[in-house]
């Protein structure tokens, strides 16, 4: 049988971030990717949002991952010539009771590293942003956007340098510890190989993949609950030139409808949260009128029949609805009785951002088994 020293599961913007920074020259790796091309899923369902960390729980990995990802993610793009442009980001406040949880945001951003926040006055903001409607805002110059397929194509690319295989039409269909390595069976059987290392990169589907390999993702707190963020596009485009947030709800799923720029300069609004039992892209008309409201808070001057439905992705979420924020999962199973299972769950936002930081992590994991 066939032997690899690392097979990743899974080519998203993780499990490729992870490729490149474990390959080298005489070390046998392998991606598996059940569909046709890379980053089919979520990675390329999202805002292309370089985050800077503001948000998350303090000493989560999130945070940490984050904050570091963004400045290894800008140091790429720069020294690879990957699009992306540090658009900055406003998060407004249309009330003098969201102001006060400005300050509460900037204090928690600020435990978490995040530098250069500043408040803009109502004047200040007009002047970045005419069409907007807010009493004050909180600016993050560091909060970007980059192409994420640009991302994925140089890591995929680096890697196969590299020396690694990336193999597509490849799922993965049983994983199986034999006391010394991971017999992984692909296609139900078409293929069968061995691994010393296995790194699961399965996004939605890594709960799976953590439950084939013998895990009892129950117990372990490790199923995942699906939440969809639909976007809306508008037309004509309010021509924004920073990413426009309004103040998230606490204990909120997401962030709130927001305004994100493509690197073309063209807006959409999204993404909402809706927990959902099934994998469906469809973004439903009717929810217009939900957009519309939420949007109006901060950009009073738009019309209900300029959006029209847009995209849509679908978060893999370690808590259900209500539930306080959890942390990525990023773990060796050793205490369980596999060693050199890495499971990587709940890789939702600020997964992209993250992805280098997150393969770094990964890497010094799987140190001892190599
Ligand atoms: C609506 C939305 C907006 C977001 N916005 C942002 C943002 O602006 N900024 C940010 O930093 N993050 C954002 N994120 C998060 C970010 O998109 C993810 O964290 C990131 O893309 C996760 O990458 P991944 O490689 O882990 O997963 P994926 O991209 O889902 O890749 C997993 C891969 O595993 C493969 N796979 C699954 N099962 C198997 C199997 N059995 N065998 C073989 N292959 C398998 C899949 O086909 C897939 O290609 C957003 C997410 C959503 C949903």
């Amino acid at each position: 049988m066939d032997r690899f020293d690392i097979t990743i599961i899974g080519a998203g913007v993780v499990g490729l971030a992870v490729a490149e920074e474990v390959s080298c020259k005489g070390r046998r790796v392998l991606v598996v990717e059940r569909n046709t091309s890379f980053g089919q899923e979520t990675s390329s369902r999202n805002s292309e949002v370089i985050h800077a960390g503001i948000y998350y729980t303090n000493g989560f990995l999130k945070a940490q991952l984050c904050v570091e990802g963004n400045r290894l993610l800008y140091g790429l793009c720069r020294e690879r010539d990957i699009s992306h442009r540090a658009v900055g980001k406003l998060i407004v406040a249309t009330d003098e009771k969201e102001a006060s949880e400005l300050w509460a945001i900037k204090e928690k951003a600020e435990r978490n590293s995040v530098s250069g926040l500043s408040f803009l006055s109502r004047k200040e903001i007009l002047e970045r942003e005419p069409a907007v409607k807010a009493v004050e805002a909180l600016f993050s110059p560091s909060t970007g956007i980059v192409d994420s397929h640009g991302l994925m194509r140089s890591f995929y690319h680096h890697a196969e340098a590299a020396g690694a295989t990336v193999a597509f039409r490849s799922e993965v269909t049983d994983v199986r510890y034999d006391g010394d390595s991971y017999e992984m069976e692909i296609n139900r059987g078409e293929y069968r190989f061995l691994s010393a290392v296995v790194v699961n990169c399965a996004g939605l589907h890594s709960d799976r993949i953590a439950e084939k390999a013998g895990l009892d993702i129950d117990a372990k707190d490790y199923r995942l609950k699906y939440c969809k963020g639909d976007y809306f596009s508008v037309s004509p485009s309010p021509g924004f030139r920073h990413l426009v947030y309004p103040v998230p709800v606490k204990h909120h799923a997401g962030l709130g409808v927001h305004a994100t720029i493509d690197l073309q300069g063209r807006v959409r609004f999204g993404p909402d949260v809706e927990y959902v039992s099934e994998l469906n892209y469809a973004v439903k008309e009717e929810k217009r009128e939900s957009f519309h409201r939420a949007i109006m808070s901060y950009l009073p001057s738009l019309r209900l029949e300029t959006l029209s439905p847009d995209m849509s992705g679908i978060r893999p979420k370690l808590q259900a609805p209500g539930e306080p924020e959890r942390d990525f999962v990023i773990a060796d199973e050793q205490e369980a009785g596999l060693p050199g299972l890495i499971n990587l769950i709940g890789i939702e936002s600020p997964g992209l951002t993250s992805c280098m930081a997150i393969a770094r992590r990964v890497h010094s994991l799987i140190q001892p088994y190599l």
